[in-house]
């Protein structure tokens, strides 16, 4: 195998998981960014969350221009953090449906590795409950593909487990923080792209442009419900807990000042 592990962020974990969960209807996707060292580990501390074209079930796609946005983004980190950062792979999510990858999945992964060896797939299976106590659980899995019949046509592509670590992250890093803040943004654009392409249409009647606005309203309260505003709640914590934290070290600082002249 070519690579042999990937450890991510658990503030990459956070934003892909926030993704995952937007929405149980479709598969959404993204691209993870980061580096990767002479043992052929991969960091992951970065991603670029993708906008769909298509919602339909099942398909995720992920376009040439997309790629290589992400590329420029990746080289454009590289600069602001002061380190090497690329294109690492890609995750997409399995709402109701188990994480094991799909066939089109192994064979997708076989294609990104014909450019890059390195490059790795994770998915994460969200909505889906345990046998025992049916309670909701998320399972995740990194995986890379095999040819098992290099010499024979058509190519038999079979997953290969690549070991997963997550690393936990003591803050929410400014490139995660920005791909969650652009999440609601994202999926905002493609309803409305949905919503601006009925508009066009020019038979529609009344009633049908009734129900179009409706479902378009009914997407917009879902992003605010479950994306917007627990990510503004989360974000006033976190600041509460800073300034706290910063309370504490002022007066450690003052304290120690104290002690010092008196000394
Ligand atoms: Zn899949």
């Amino acid at each position: 195998m070519a690579l042999n592990s990937v450890c991510m962020t658990s503030d990459v974990y956070l934003v892909c998981l926030q993704h995952a969960l937007s929405t149980e209807k479709e598969e959404v996707m993204g691209l993870l960014i980061g580096e990767i060292d002479s043992k052929k580990t991969l960091h992951i501390s970065a991603v670029v969350v993708l906008r769909r074209s298509d919602k339909r079930k099942d398909r995720v796609e992920i376009s040439p221009e997309q790629l290589s946005n992400a590329a420029v983004h990746a080289e454009r980190l590289s600069h602001e953090l002061n380190q090497p950062m690329r294109v690492l792979g890609w995750y997409h999510s399995h709402p109701h449906i188990t994480v094991c990858p799909s066939h089109i999945d192994v064979t997708t992964q076989a294609m990104y590795q014909m450019m890059d060896k390195y490059f790795v797939g994770i998915i994460f299976s969200v909505f889906s409950e345990t046998k025992t106590t049916k309670e909701q659980q998320v399972q995740v899995t990194c995986f890379q593909s095999l040819n098992k019949n290099p010499d024979c046509e058509p190519p038999a592509y079979v997953q290969v487990e690549v070991p997963l670590h997550f690393v936990p992250a003591s803050r929410l890093s400014r490139p995660c923080l920005q791909s969650m803040i652009e999440l609601p943004e994202i999926l905002f654009q493609e309803e409305k792209d949905c919503y601006d392409a009925t508009r066009r249409l020019q038979y529609l009647s009344v009633v049908d442009q009734l129900n179009n606005d409706a479902v378009f309203t009914k997407a917009m309260c879902h992003i605010t419900e479950m994306l917007t505003a627990p990510l503004v709640k989360s974000l006033e914590q976190r600041r509460t807990l800073c300034r706290r934290r910063l309370d504490e070290l002022l007066r450690e600082r003052e304290q120690i000042m104290t002690e010092k002249l008196q000394a």
